[in-house]
């Protein structure tokens, strides 16, 4: 039985046998070919997703929730916080009611899509509306956290990365290789450094050839890392990565120099664009900053090599985001009732 990725990778993690393992069996998410984008691309190699929407909470913050919170467990810890765009609250929620602790979550009012809010909530957390953006949230959130016996579980925590970085090693072992190009949206960059450094010790373990070249994909709105400054307001539809300030930012500068990727930004127009056709011709329902990686791949595709392996993150589920989804789609039809009505719809 699948038990999560701290059992199924422990050789490869900062983990010993003293620890109680806090999981809901995260990851082992699947990696689904998409041929149709490809082709709306006009790309001949081969296209998958990595659809880490299906993860317990819905995205791929609970691979390194699963390591944060075992760790904040056994270190005594009581309480768990966290700055969130939505995602990581949820995740940090989750994990804490599954550990027996509590979680204070810091989220930016109004500015945090539905479905997350929900979770926090109902998983327990404390929910604090901040009037600031994520980048105020994640301030006071450090500044608390050095002043009380409270866990960090934001991905400045290192615990984090190291649960994120079995996203790379999964898609090795079901590939059978490395691809050759890995498109990820980034918002504080964490993610991208620890896909870096999960393909890297893969590498200097011998389980792959190499390192594929790192993609990733700002918002233009929010474009920190492309434009080399930070965004004091930033703007975009796909809130979780509406980051002016990358808390991971030199990291990510690494992963992308050397692995020879590259980091470039998207329109909220072109994000809303491969949201859309991703689930019209494909079946995958993902949240706006997930297609990010889509609308890059849309837009760069000219720019890869000819028939090679591409691999696009999702990176958090559609349902997410219920009021962005409608939104997006056509309109339904409301009928009176009978069937004449309904058949002039139909036909
Ligand atoms: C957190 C998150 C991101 C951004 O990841 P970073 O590690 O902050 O770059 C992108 N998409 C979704 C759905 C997220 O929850």
């Amino acid at each position: 039985m699948y038990q999560g990725l701290i059992k199924r990778y422990r050789h490869l993690l900062p983990v010993d046998d003293s620890m109680e393992i806090i999981t809901l069996n995260e990851g082992n998410t699947p990696l689904i070919e998409v041929p149709a984008v490809a082709e709306a691309a006009g790309f001949s190699g081969k296209v998958f997703v990595k659809y880490e929407g299906l993860n317990p909470t819905g995205s791929f913050k609970d691979r390194g929730m699963t390591m944060a919170v075992t760790k904040a467990k056994h270190d005594g810890m009581k309480v768990v916080m966290c700055a969130s765009t939505g995602n990581t609250s949820a995740s940090a929620a989750a994990y804490a009611a599954k550990a027996k602790m509590s979680a204070v979550v810091l989220i930016p009012d109004g500015n945090i899509a539905l479905g997350k809010l929900a979770q926090a909530m109902i998983y327990g957390a404390k929910v604090i509306a901040v009037q600031g953006n994520f980048d105020d949230c994640l301030r006071y959130v450090k500044e608390l956290c050095a002043k009380y016996p409270i866990a960090l579980v934001n991905s400045i925590n290192p615990y984090r990365l190291e649960g994120q970085k079995t996203a790379a090693f999964e898609i090795v072992d079901d590939l059978g290789y490395a691809p050759d190009y890995l498109l990820i949206p980034v918002g504080n960059a964490g993610n991208i450094s620890a896909y870096f450094m999960g393909f890297t010790q893969y590498k200097e373990t011998g389980m792959s050839q190499k390192i594929p070249k790192l993609w990733g994909f700002q918002a233009s709105g929010a474009a920190p890392i492309v434009e080399n400054r930070i965004f004091e307001k930033p703007e975009t539809v796909a809130t979780a990565i509406r980051i002016g300030n990358p808390a991971s930012w030199e990291k990510a500068v690494k992963a992308r120099d050397n692995s020879l990727g590259r980091i470039e930004k998207v329109t909220d127009q072109e994000i809303l664009f491969a949201y859309r056709l991703l689930a019209t011709t494909s079946g995958i329902f993902c949240e706006p900053a997930s297609a990010a990686s889509v609308a890059g791949f849309i837009k760069y595709a000219k720019d890869l090599e000819k028939d090679s392996t591409v691999v696009m993150v999702l990176t958090g589920h559609g349902l997410k985001d219920p009021d962005n989804a409608i939104n997006q789609a056509p309109e339904i039809f409301h009928v009176k009732n009978n069937l004449k009505a309904i058949e002039e719809v139909v036909i």
